[in-house]
């Protein structure tokens, strides 16, 4: 049997109600399915700083909120957790969560995001929905046996096979 999560702390606690804030105070659309947003998404830094974004549904495939709200940090100057020394500053996303309209609260990232979210920001951890609970995980949870991008790249590199294919 697993063991309930941990209590949330505070700050975890805030990311959720700013996300959750944030998609309750978006009006509704006149043409819901077409154009409603239903997913916030808050993503916090190191030193504090809040980058938040809402998904754009669209019926060919609109972005996610959290990719909005990397977008919105990558604006702020904060890209990946990869960027070169010369450019990069401390600050780093350190947690993400996601919540859904009409009060269904904490969800968890589709796959998509939870491998923009390890290519990007590989150290970022996320409050995820577990049944009714709700906990804090890093992406090797989320993503386990994960395919790592730059690391098939490089191997791709190093075995002459150049980038073809990877
Ligand atoms: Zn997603």
């Amino acid at each position: 049997m697993v063991s309930p999560p941990p209590p949330l702390s505070p700050i975890e606690v805030q990311l959720i109600t700013t996300a959750t804030a944030l998609i309750n105070s978006l009006p509704k659309s006149t043409t819901p399915h077409l154009t409603d947003q239903s997913v916030s998404a808050a993503a916090l830094s190191s030193t504090g700083r809040v980058f938040t974004g809402v998904n754009i549904f669209h019926f060919t495939g609109g972005p996610c909120a959290e990719t909005i709200a990397l977008g919105n940090a990558a604006a702020a100057g904060i890209n990946s957790s990869h960027t070169s020394p010369s450019t990069d500053s401390d600050e780093k996303l350190v947690l993400m969560v996601a919540v859904a309209s009409r009060g269904r609260g904490v969800v968890s990232p589709c796959g998509r995001c939870r491998q923009l979210l390890l290519d990007y920001h590989p150290g970022i951890r996320v409050i995820v929905r577990d049944g009714e609970e709700r906990r804090v995980v890093g992406l090797q949870e989320l993503l386990p046996y994960s395919y790592v991008w730059e690391r098939e790249r490089r191997r791709a590199g190093t075995e002459g096979l150049g980038t073809e294919g990877v």
